[in-house]
């Protein structure tokens, strides 16, 4: 089997990441019977730099037509001054709208091995699996209008717009249960119906496809801001969570940080299956470019590594690959081996590149 796979570096450590990533696809083309046709685009600012767009439209027909994309990370202090339809993060949020990838997917899984990494006490997180299932190309990030405008006393107004219809919320909704179905079959719907008519729709037509569709999972439905403060005071109790594009990009980043580090998520996102049953689909880390340490070698690659593992599981049908790969991260941290930014006392401090090798290795010894 071959498979089409875009890659798109980006900036600060996404091209570092990326590359580590790579080696392990040749592991996986060497050893598990597939091959790969891997090409590289520019994205971000990068892109910016030398096409003159941080959302290239030759990237974007090329991402619509790979099997999957790998995207590393955009961004950087360089760029902060450019005008908003010149800023790196332009081009991945171009990706998701062009591809239609409107079901991002987070797992904030704790590594028992990093249990003592997180800021929680370990028995919080140990054995912690969550799935948060994020909406991703409607609500407030592209509700129109969203602009500033002059009023007659000389003040300014911002206005942003949140905006979803029955079917937006029907189809995220579906996703979260159909991943439910085959992980703990609970799904729990975050928003804020006490202040937000958005809220009460949203609430309202989750429940509705969970009478008529999926009435054997278990749903629940909490404020977002309740969900916050559970999130850090009993995570464990959450199976899939699923909500809208503002709070899932909140809650995201708090479930991220109970794990103990950036570096550790991966994140898949997912267009709707097409006639031939074709999905479009983009795998991230979910650090961003971290241009505090890029250049350095020592970006924990497992974030991106771990992205390749959702990429063999939801887009390549091979199930089995990614637990090899998983089991293999699993395997290089229970041997001691950490970046700096999850570095405990008594491990074994490597760089990017002594990571990947020692995850290529467990996947040696797994096969
Ligand atoms: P960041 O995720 O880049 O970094 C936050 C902190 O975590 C930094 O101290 C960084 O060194 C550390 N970190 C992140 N990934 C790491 C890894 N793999 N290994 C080790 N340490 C890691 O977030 P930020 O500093 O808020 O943003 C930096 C730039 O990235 C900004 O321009 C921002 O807009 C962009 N960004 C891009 C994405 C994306 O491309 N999807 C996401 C978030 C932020």
């Amino acid at each position: 089997m071959t498979y089409k796979l875009l890659l798109t570096p980006g900036d600060g450590i996404g091209p570092e990441v990326i590359e580590d990533t790579k080696r392990v696809l040749g592991w996986f083309a060497k050893n598990r019977n597939m091959a790969f046709e891997t090409e590289e685009a520019a994205i971000g600012g990068i892109a910016y730099e030398t096409l003159g767009t941080p959302e290239p439209d030759a990237t974007i027909e090329k991402a619509k037509k790979a099997d999957a994309v790998l995207f590393g990370a955009v961004g950087g202090p360089q760029w902060d001054k450019l005008p908003f339809d010149k800023k790196p993060e332009r081009g991945l949020l171009r990706l998701r709208k062009d591809l239609g990838l409107f079901a991002n997917l987070r797992p904030a899984i704790c590594f028992d091995a990093l249990k003592d990494a997180s800021s929680l006490k370990p028995e919080l997180v140990s054995g912690l699996d969550i799935l948060i299932v994020r909406e991703l190309t409607g609500g407030v990030y592209f509700g129109e209008p969203k602009e500033i405008t002059t009023l007659a006393d000389g003040q300014q107004r911002a206005v942003d717009t949140q905006v979803y219809t029955t079917s937006e919320i029907e189809r995220i909704a579906r996703v979260a249960f159909e991943l439910a179905r085959v992980r703990g079959n609970k799904v729990c719907s975050a928003e804020k119906n006490n202040v937000m008519v958005s809220g009460v729709l949203w609430k309202q037509v989750v429940q509705k496809v969970h009478d008529a569709e999926y009435p054997d999972v278990a749903l629940s439905h909490m404020l977002a801001d309740a969900m916050a403060m559970q999130l850090v005071r009993a995570p464990k109790q959450f199976d899939v969570i699923v909500t809208d594009n503002l709070f899932g990009d909140i809650l995201s980043d708090e479930a991220a940080q109970l794990t103990g580090s950036l570096g550790m998520l991966p994140s898949a996102s997912l267009g709707a299956k097409d006639a031939d049953g074709k999905q479009l689909a983009l795998y991230e880390p979910i650090h961003g470019s971290a241009p505090d340490i890029a250049g350095k070698g020592v970006a924990n690659p497992i974030a991106c590594i771990l992205s390749f593992a959702m990429c063999l599981r939801y887009s390549l049908g091979r199930g089995e690959d990614a637990t090899l790969l998983e089991k293999a991260v699993e395997r290089a941290l229970a041997e001691g081996y950490r970046t700096p930014d999850i570095m405990q006392d008594g491990m074994t401090k490597v760089g990017t590149a002594e990571m990947t090798a020692q995850i290529m290795k467990a996947l040696d010894k797994s096969t």
